[in-house]
Protein backbone atom coordinates (compact mmCIF):
# COMPACT_ATOMS: atom_id res chain seq x y z
CA UNK A 1 0.00 0.00 0.00
CA UNK A 2 1.25 3.46 -0.77
CA UNK A 3 0.23 6.36 0.70
CA UNK A 4 -1.67 8.76 -2.12
CA UNK A 5 -0.74 12.20 -2.66
CA UNK A 6 -3.66 14.88 -1.82
CA UNK A 7 -3.06 17.68 -4.07
CA UNK A 8 -4.80 21.00 -2.16
CA UNK A 9 -6.77 23.07 -4.77
CA UNK A 10 -9.54 24.62 -4.92
CA UNK A 11 -10.95 21.58 -6.30
CA UNK A 12 -8.74 18.51 -4.29
CA UNK A 13 -8.09 15.73 -5.56
CA UNK A 14 -5.37 12.77 -4.59
CA UNK A 15 -2.80 11.15 -6.87
CA UNK A 16 -0.97 7.91 -6.79
CA UNK A 17 2.76 8.38 -6.10
CA UNK A 18 4.03 5.77 -8.78
CA UNK A 19 1.34 6.89 -11.34
CA UNK A 20 1.90 10.84 -10.99
CA UNK A 21 5.92 9.81 -11.97
CA UNK A 22 4.22 9.06 -15.47
CA UNK A 23 5.42 12.12 -18.19
CA UNK A 24 2.77 10.89 -20.26
CA UNK A 25 -0.19 10.59 -17.82
CA UNK A 26 -2.99 12.79 -16.08
CA UNK A 27 -4.66 11.27 -13.31
CA UNK A 28 -6.68 12.56 -10.66
CA UNK A 29 -8.81 10.76 -7.95
CA UNK A 30 -11.35 13.77 -6.99
CA UNK A 31 -13.82 14.42 -3.49
CA UNK A 32 -16.60 15.22 -2.72
CA UNK A 33 -15.31 18.71 -2.43
CA UNK A 34 -14.65 21.44 -4.83
CA UNK A 35 -18.13 21.38 -6.54
CA UNK A 36 -21.57 22.51 -6.69
CA UNK A 37 -24.33 20.46 -6.12
CA UNK A 38 -26.15 20.60 -2.52
CA UNK A 39 -26.90 17.81 -0.08
CA UNK A 40 -27.07 15.29 -0.42
CA UNK A 41 -24.77 15.45 -3.35
CA UNK A 42 -22.44 17.50 -1.78
CA UNK A 43 -20.52 19.12 -3.71
CA UNK A 44 -18.53 17.30 -6.59
CA UNK A 45 -21.34 14.26 -7.67
CA UNK A 46 -20.53 13.25 -11.63
CA UNK A 47 -23.38 11.14 -11.58
CA UNK A 48 -26.50 12.45 -13.53
CA UNK A 49 -28.71 8.96 -12.15
CA UNK A 50 -28.66 9.45 -8.49
CA UNK A 51 -31.11 12.23 -8.51
CA UNK A 52 -28.61 15.26 -8.55
CA UNK A 53 -29.78 18.45 -10.94
CA UNK A 54 -28.28 18.06 -14.34
CA UNK A 55 -27.00 21.61 -14.49
CA UNK A 56 -24.93 21.07 -11.24
CA UNK A 57 -23.60 17.59 -12.55
CA UNK A 58 -22.98 19.43 -15.94
CA UNK A 59 -21.25 22.21 -13.82
CA UNK A 60 -19.02 19.44 -11.84
CA UNK A 61 -17.84 17.65 -14.54
CA UNK A 62 -16.76 20.22 -16.54
CA UNK A 63 -14.83 21.82 -13.42
CA UNK A 64 -12.89 17.94 -13.52
CA UNK A 65 -12.41 18.62 -17.32
CA UNK A 66 -10.56 21.45 -16.62
CA UNK A 67 -8.58 20.57 -13.40
CA UNK A 68 -7.28 17.67 -15.83
CA UNK A 69 -7.07 19.79 -18.89
CA UNK A 70 -8.88 16.92 -21.01
CA UNK A 71 -9.95 18.00 -24.43
CA UNK A 72 -12.74 15.94 -24.22
CA UNK A 73 -13.71 13.55 -21.13
CA UNK A 74 -15.62 10.04 -21.54
CA UNK A 75 -17.76 8.35 -19.17
CA UNK A 76 -20.32 5.40 -19.36
CA UNK A 77 -23.33 4.23 -17.93
CA UNK A 78 -21.83 1.87 -15.40
CA UNK A 79 -24.23 -1.33 -15.43
CA UNK A 80 -21.62 -3.87 -13.16
CA UNK A 81 -20.89 -5.73 -16.35
CA UNK A 82 -18.15 -6.48 -18.29
CA UNK A 83 -17.89 -4.20 -21.30
CA UNK A 84 -14.93 -2.95 -22.39
CA UNK A 85 -15.21 0.22 -24.38
CA UNK A 86 -12.43 1.08 -26.57
CA UNK A 87 -11.56 3.98 -28.20
CA UNK A 88 -8.78 4.41 -30.34
CA UNK A 89 -7.09 7.08 -32.73
CA UNK A 90 -9.53 8.40 -35.52
CA UNK A 91 -12.01 7.05 -33.72
CA UNK A 92 -15.21 9.43 -34.05
CA UNK A 93 -16.65 10.60 -29.85
CA UNK A 94 -19.67 11.69 -29.80
CA UNK A 95 -20.11 12.37 -26.54
CA UNK A 96 -22.80 9.80 -25.79
CA UNK A 97 -22.25 7.58 -22.71
CA UNK A 98 -22.37 3.65 -23.23
CA UNK A 99 -23.09 1.03 -21.76
CA UNK A 100 -19.67 -0.38 -19.92
CA UNK A 101 -17.44 -0.69 -17.14
CA UNK A 102 -14.13 0.27 -18.61
CA UNK A 103 -12.52 2.18 -21.22
CA UNK A 104 -9.41 1.85 -23.33
CA UNK A 105 -7.82 4.58 -24.98
CA UNK A 106 -4.99 5.93 -26.87
CA UNK A 107 -6.06 9.19 -27.85
CA UNK A 108 -3.91 12.07 -26.02
CA UNK A 109 -6.57 14.72 -24.27
CA UNK A 110 -9.39 12.13 -23.83
CA UNK A 111 -9.64 12.05 -19.94
CA UNK A 112 -11.83 8.74 -19.24
CA UNK A 113 -13.99 9.19 -15.93
CA UNK A 114 -15.29 6.49 -13.53
CA UNK A 115 -17.98 7.21 -11.00
CA UNK A 116 -17.95 5.50 -7.92
CA UNK A 117 -19.72 5.42 -4.14
CA UNK A 118 -18.08 2.06 -2.79
CA UNK A 119 -17.16 0.73 -5.81
CA UNK A 120 -13.19 0.63 -7.15
CA UNK A 121 -11.75 3.03 -10.00
CA UNK A 122 -8.73 1.07 -11.27
CA UNK A 123 -6.26 2.96 -13.37
CA UNK A 124 -4.46 0.45 -16.18
CA UNK A 125 -1.72 2.13 -17.67
CA UNK A 126 1.30 1.61 -20.42
CA UNK A 127 3.54 3.74 -20.18
CA UNK A 128 5.82 1.60 -23.12
CA UNK A 129 2.36 2.27 -25.72
CA UNK A 130 0.91 5.17 -23.90
CA UNK A 131 -2.39 3.34 -23.73
CA UNK A 132 -4.61 3.68 -20.71
CA UNK A 133 -7.88 2.09 -19.33
CA UNK A 134 -10.00 3.07 -16.40
CA UNK A 135 -12.05 0.47 -15.27
CA UNK A 136 -15.00 0.48 -12.30
CA UNK A 137 -15.00 -2.40 -10.60
CA UNK A 138 -17.36 -3.25 -7.75
CA UNK A 139 -17.93 -7.14 -6.14
CA UNK A 140 -19.61 -7.98 -9.55
CA UNK A 141 -16.80 -6.51 -11.35
CA UNK A 142 -14.57 -8.94 -9.16
CA UNK A 143 -17.07 -12.15 -9.53
CA UNK A 144 -16.47 -11.60 -13.56
CA UNK A 145 -12.68 -10.51 -13.18
CA UNK A 146 -13.13 -7.64 -15.57
CA UNK A 147 -9.71 -6.13 -14.51
CA UNK A 148 -8.05 -9.79 -15.75
CA UNK A 149 -10.55 -8.91 -19.36
CA UNK A 150 -8.87 -5.35 -19.55
CA UNK A 151 -5.38 -6.52 -19.25
CA UNK A 152 -5.74 -9.44 -21.95
CA UNK A 153 -7.64 -6.25 -24.21
CA UNK A 154 -5.18 -4.38 -23.71
CA UNK A 155 -2.71 -7.26 -24.85
CA UNK A 156 -5.43 -7.97 -27.67
CA UNK A 157 -5.65 -4.40 -29.05
CA UNK A 158 -2.36 -2.62 -28.37
CA UNK A 159 0.21 -5.02 -28.32
CA UNK A 160 0.21 -3.83 -24.49
CA UNK A 161 2.54 -6.40 -22.29
CA UNK A 162 1.15 -6.97 -18.56
CA UNK A 163 4.76 -6.99 -17.70
CA UNK A 164 4.93 -3.00 -18.62
CA UNK A 165 1.55 -1.95 -16.91
CA UNK A 166 1.10 -0.23 -14.01
CA UNK A 167 -2.02 -0.20 -11.84
CA UNK A 168 -3.78 1.66 -9.34
CA UNK A 169 -6.90 0.28 -7.17
CA UNK A 170 -8.89 4.19 -5.92
CA UNK A 171 -10.51 4.75 -2.58
CA UNK A 172 -13.84 2.34 -2.24
CA UNK A 173 -14.89 -0.70 0.50
CA UNK A 174 -12.02 -1.57 2.92
CA UNK A 175 -11.78 -5.02 4.48
CA UNK A 176 -12.86 -2.87 7.71
CA UNK A 177 -16.57 -2.19 6.23
CA UNK A 178 -17.06 -4.81 2.82
CA UNK A 179 -19.51 -7.07 4.72
CA UNK A 180 -20.91 -9.98 2.35
CA UNK A 181 -23.45 -11.89 4.26
CA UNK A 182 -24.31 -13.62 1.12
CA UNK A 183 -20.95 -14.12 0.56
CA UNK A 184 -21.21 -18.03 -0.36
CA UNK A 185 -24.25 -17.79 -2.73
CA UNK A 186 -22.49 -14.57 -4.95
CA UNK A 187 -18.66 -15.22 -4.94
CA UNK A 188 -16.67 -17.85 -6.24
CA UNK A 189 -14.88 -20.23 -3.73
CA UNK A 190 -10.95 -19.45 -4.72
CA UNK A 191 -12.62 -15.47 -2.79
CA UNK A 192 -12.69 -17.06 0.30
CA UNK A 193 -9.13 -16.73 1.38
CA UNK A 194 -9.45 -12.93 1.37
CA UNK A 195 -12.10 -12.87 4.34
CA UNK A 196 -10.36 -11.17 6.85
CA UNK A 197 -13.07 -11.43 9.46
CA UNK A 198 -17.16 -13.01 9.15
CA UNK A 199 -18.63 -12.12 5.99
CA UNK A 200 -15.76 -9.41 5.75
CA UNK A 201 -13.21 -9.59 2.36
CA UNK A 202 -10.60 -7.72 1.82
CA UNK A 203 -11.35 -6.52 -2.11
CA UNK A 204 -8.48 -4.40 -2.61
CA UNK A 205 -6.46 -8.45 -2.02
CA UNK A 206 -8.96 -9.76 -4.43
CA UNK A 207 -8.26 -6.97 -7.11
CA UNK A 208 -4.59 -6.99 -6.91
CA UNK A 209 -4.43 -10.73 -6.97
CA UNK A 210 -6.21 -10.54 -9.89
CA UNK A 211 -4.01 -7.93 -11.74
CA UNK A 212 -1.16 -10.35 -10.77
CA UNK A 213 -2.91 -13.31 -12.21
CA UNK A 214 -3.08 -11.50 -15.56
CA UNK A 215 0.43 -10.55 -15.31
CA UNK A 216 1.22 -7.10 -13.58
CA UNK A 217 4.03 -7.11 -11.43
CA UNK A 218 3.22 -6.93 -7.99
CA UNK A 219 5.42 -3.95 -7.68
CA UNK A 220 3.40 -1.68 -10.30
CA UNK A 221 0.15 -2.25 -8.25
CA UNK A 222 -0.73 0.77 -5.94
CA UNK A 223 -3.79 0.98 -3.64
CA UNK A 224 -4.66 3.78 -2.25
CA UNK A 225 -6.32 2.02 0.62
CA UNK A 226 -8.62 4.64 1.75
CA UNK A 227 -12.03 3.21 2.71
CA UNK A 228 -15.01 5.23 1.17
CA UNK A 229 -17.78 4.13 4.17
CA UNK A 230 -15.34 5.11 6.89
CA UNK A 231 -14.20 8.36 5.20
CA UNK A 232 -17.52 9.87 4.25
CA UNK A 233 -16.13 13.45 4.94
CA UNK A 234 -14.25 13.17 1.44
CA UNK A 235 -15.94 10.85 -0.04
CA UNK A 236 -19.29 9.59 -1.25
CA UNK A 237 -20.55 6.27 0.06
CA UNK A 238 -23.48 4.47 -1.09
CA UNK A 239 -23.50 2.05 1.96
CA UNK A 240 -22.72 4.35 4.41
CA UNK A 241 -25.26 7.25 2.90
CA UNK A 242 -27.80 5.55 0.85
CA UNK A 243 -29.00 8.47 -1.63
CA UNK A 244 -25.39 10.43 -2.55
CA UNK A 245 -23.43 11.10 -5.39
CA UNK A 246 -20.60 9.29 -7.34
CA UNK A 247 -16.91 10.67 -7.12
CA UNK A 248 -14.94 10.75 -10.18
CA UNK A 249 -11.52 8.89 -11.09
CA UNK A 250 -9.96 10.31 -14.21
CA UNK A 251 -6.78 9.08 -16.18
CA UNK A 252 -5.59 10.65 -19.55
CA UNK A 253 -2.43 10.34 -21.72
CA UNK A 254 -1.69 13.93 -22.03
CA UNK A 255 -1.55 16.10 -25.59
ZN1 LIG B 1 -14.26 1.06 6.31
Amino acid sequence: MSDPCWIQKEIPYIQFPGLSQEPNLAHGVFTRHGGVSAPPFDTLNTSYAVGDHQENVTENIRKITDVIQAQELMYMNQVHGDEIHVLRKGDRINGEAIDADAMITDIPGLALMIKQADCQGAIIYDPQKAVVANVHCGWRGNVQNILGGVVSRLNKEFGCRPSDLHAAIGPSLGPCCAEFVGYAEIFPRDFDRFMVRENHFDMWAVSCWQLTEAGIKPEHIETAGICTKCKTDWFFSYRAEGTTGRFGTVAMITP
